[in-house]
């Protein structure tokens, strides 16, 4: 068996240092902020590719058209979610499910593999806190002269700086707030309202709790709330084996760390790899110190595997001391990959998405639904035949305007009072109240079942089929 359980040891340092970040217990003293310096490197590079790939498709889905309408339109008020032509109502909600059941599963999976990499590379609150990190770098200099100049006196050059990172800050989330309340509402009139001060309350309150999110999350709590507040942090731990990757320091290579003149050769002073530069430390956006070992906090990013291997390069050193890694590895053991857990939450996922297609290809363009009148079983017309009323709601989920067809099935004979042909506007639903009619001598039973259906001549989708029951007296 090769997954034991990871070992564990208290990393927690006792006071904050701002040099190494070291000091988790005081975290929260906004004089022990985390001042995190660029770094450049593969990870890094493809961390912002990655990014960048994920604010576009953000900010460019809303303002796709479709027909007439928004492509992707989640419209609580009129309960229709809208994606590229295809409405879903709450009836199709088990699709919607099994949609977070797949993302769940596929969390799980990469987790188990490729650890925290999600947090890392994929998490919103990642993407937004480097965007906003860019601006504080280029606005107020590099992190060496932030944490300098915060110490110092405010000086006007200073004020000026800050005041211009804060209004980027709240321009980036005001966009961000707007765009996620656009896929609610109406992207392009919500932008036209809200910069005119027509949007309605609530369009408003849901924008500026958005943009106050955004501002807060990124800008001034960053690592608290991956640390403190996200709940994946605290399971994620569930789903780590040894053979899961992670970012890891290799102690064997890298101990006894300490400086040396780039010219010696770290044998022959009693020296590990590790020049004890701090490097990794101060690029890491939760401040932690991955020589310390596996961490709760690290989101495997990869800044302190390219700040590392910026040094290795430096000194003239093999890179990679700090790497994408497994504990076996660094044991010095054999990491295996394909592993009953991983197999599992794969095998699941493959099935969730195999579910979600079944569902899918099930989901009817037309809805029926069938509501008998209780006020009264039955009566007798002036035709003497027995006669039920029922109300029926006719949904037309798709973006077009179509007729539609009904009959009624179960009795010999039976009698539609009422139009059997009805135009249903596109998403909306139609109430039609019908009667029917039977004769009694054609009752078998004083409550039959019967069969209403839903067909549009106009595609080949398959009829909408409803039970319902038609009660009488027999004679
Ligand atoms: S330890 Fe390294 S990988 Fe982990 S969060 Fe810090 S910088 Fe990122
Ligand atoms: S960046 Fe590399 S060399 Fe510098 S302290 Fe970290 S592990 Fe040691």
């Amino acid at each position: 068996m090769t997954q034991e359980k990871i070992k564990i040891k208290d990393v927690t340092p006792q006071q904050f240092n701002p040099k190494t970040h070291k000091g988790a217990a005081d975290r929260f003293n906004p004089s022990n902020r985390i001042y995190v310096r660029a770094v450049t490197g593969i990870y890094q590079q493809l961390r912002r590719r990655m990014g960048w790939v994920l604010m576009v498709l953000f900010m460019g889905l809303p303002w796709i058209p479709y027909g007439d309408r928004q492509a992707i339109l989640l419209d609580i008020g009129q309960q229709q979610f809208n994606f590229f032509g295809t409405t879903l109502w709450p009836q199709d909600l088990t699709l919607l499910a099994t949609v977070f059941m797949i993302a769940a599963f596929a969390l799980f999976f990469v987790t188990t593999f490729l650890g925290r990499v999600w947090c890392g590379y994929f998490c919103p609150q990642t993407v937004w806190t480097f965007i906003y990190i860019w601006f504080e770098e280029k606005l107020e200099g590099a992190a060496n002269k932030r944490r300098k100049q915060d110490s110092l006196k405010l000086t006007q050059s200073l004020i000026v700086r800050k005041t211009l990172k804060h209004i980027a800050w709240l321009a980036v989330a005001l966009i961000t707030g707007l765009t996620f309340v656009g896929y609610f509402v109406p992207i392009k009139t919500l932008f036209v309202d809200f910069f005119t001060f027509n949007t309605s309350f609530s369009a408003t309150f849901w924008v500026l709790f958005f943009t106050g999110c955004t501002y807060a999350n990124a800008g001034w709590m960053r690592s608290i709330v991956c640390i403190h507040m996200c709940p994946y942090a605290r399971f994620q731990s569930a789903m780590f084996d040894k053979d899961t990757y992670i970012v890891g320091y290799d102690t064997q290579r890298g101990e006894a760390r300490g400086p040396r003149p780039r010219k010696k050769d770290p044998k022959a002073l009693g020296l590990g790899d590790c020049i004890d530069c701090n490097l990794c430390v101060q690029v890491c956006p939760t401040g932690i110190d991955i020589r310390d070992g596996l961490q709760y906090e690290c989101i495997n990013c990869g800044a302190c595997v390219d700040a590392c291997d910026e040094t290795m390069t430096r000194m003239g050193y093999e890179k990679r001391l700090i790497s994408y890694t497994t504990e076996h590895k660094l044991e010095g053991k054999h990491t295996k990959v394909m592993r009953p857990k991983l197999i599992g939450y794969g095998a699941v996922m493959v099935a969730m998405v195999g579910l979600f297609f079944v569902l899918l290809s099930a989901v009817s363009p037309m809805g029926l639904d069938v509501i008998r009148d209780r006020s009264q079983l039955f009566r007798e017309n002036n035709e003497g035949l027995v006669e039920n009323t029922y109300t029926l709601k006719i949904l037309n989920k798709t973006q077009q305007d179509r007729t539609y067809q009904l009959k009624v099935e179960g009795i010999e004979g039976i009698e539609w009072y009422g139009p059997q042909q009805v135009a249903v506007a596109a998403g909306e639903v139609y109430t039609l109240p019908i009667s029917l009619g039977v004769d009694p001598y054609e009752l078998t039973t004083p409550i039959v079942d019967i069969r209403f259906t839903l067909s549009d001549s106009s595609d080949d989708s398959e009829p909408v089929v409803t039970e319902s029951r038609f009660i009488g007296e027999l004679r």
